[in-house]
């Protein structure tokens, strides 16, 4: 049976609305909207247009956002003293970093310095270590996404196979963490793995974060699983492709398009995670957004 593909912009959407609900009420409450800093340095211009896109969705649901613009050669402590300054301010709940940073700036260093509370992203190593010891935090927003989109499908991992191919830490690793934290049996696969083709036939979650476009072959997606495909490789003429052969669709019940699949979902989420820090910061219980 073909797979019904799973629409991320629909999903994404319904996450925005709640945002946009959640900080309407926030707004009411403290008297001043939630607020989210981004920072971004250098000239790579698919930087730029992710963090206009980040500010546009923030400004869209009633979230206060400002983008700080550095120049390439700003040096590693000035973009660590911005962020730890943002991290005094009383009006910002949410800091981001946009990566990759320019060569010359250890972007482990400058994440050190932001506000764990405030890290909206969930890269900082006091979150990634929450997640890891199943405490609450906040959570990186891709792997997140990814979880959204498999209560979108009604989609229980319980006591299923998930494979999950990439061990980043800004999507593989986590995401593999949620997914355990939901009684999923988690493989992570990666550049060393042998015999990716009967890992994959074995999953019945499937979580690809590589970013080799067709690396998952069609034949190797089991009957009836949930194929996510993270990959984002822009081709030649221009297309975004997935890491997973669009012919897995004949096999899966549920599969992500590329684009329009977790894409979406990353921004959202980190709307979400903005949410949740402003209603901690303030002392007020998180609603689910
Ligand atoms: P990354 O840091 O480069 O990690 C890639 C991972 O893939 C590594 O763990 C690597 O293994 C593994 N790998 C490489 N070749 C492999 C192979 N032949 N078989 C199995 N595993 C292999 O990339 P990332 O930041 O996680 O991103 C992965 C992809 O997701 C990229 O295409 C990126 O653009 C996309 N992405 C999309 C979104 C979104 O919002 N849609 C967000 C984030 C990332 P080793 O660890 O052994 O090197």
């Amino acid at each position: 049976m073909p797979a019904r593909w799973i629409d991320g912009r629909e999903v994404a959407a319904c996450v925005r609305r709640a945002v946009g609900a959640a900080a309407a009420r926030f707004s009411e409450r403290t008297g001043r909207a939630p607020g989210l800093e981004v920072v971004l340095v250098g000239d790579d211009p698919a930087s730029h247009l992710y963090v206009r896109n980040k500010e546009r969705a923030a400004v869209e649901c009633g979230i206060r956002g400002h983008v700080h613009r550095l120049a390439a050669t700003s040096t590693q402590d000035e973009v660590r003293t911005l962020v730890a300054r943002l991290g005094e301010r009383d009006d910002v709940d949410g800091i981001l970093v946009q990566l990759p940073l320019p060569s010359g700036i250890d972007a482990r260093a400058v994440l050190d310095a932001i506000d764990p509370e405030r890290d909206v992203d969930g890269l900082h190593p006091v979150n990634a270590g929450r997640l890891a010891s199943g405490r609450p935090g906040l959570r990186p927003c891709t792997p997140a996404g990814c979880m959204r989109l498999l209560d979108a499908v009604g989609f229980d991992v319980r006591g299923r196979h998930a494979l999950v191919v990439g061990r980043s830490a800004l999507v593989g690793k986590p995401v593999a963490l949620m997914l355990l934290e939901r009684d999923a049996t988690v493989t992570i696969a990666h550049s060393r793995s042998t015999d990716l083709e009967s890992l994959c036939k074995r999953a019945d979650v499937l979580v690809v974060a590589v970013g080799r476009p067709g690396l998952v072959r069609g034949s190797w997606i089991r009957p009836g699983a949930v194929v996510l495909d993270v990959g984002t490789t822009r081709g030649a003429d221009g297309k975004l492709r997935g890491d997973v052969d669009p012919s897995a669709a004949e096999h899966a019940a549920w599969m992500t398009p590329v684009p329009g699949g977790v894409g979406p979902m990353t921004v959202a989420m980190l709307l979400a995670n903005t949410i949740e820090a402003a209603y901690r910061r303030a002392g007020l219980e998180p609603p689910t957004c």
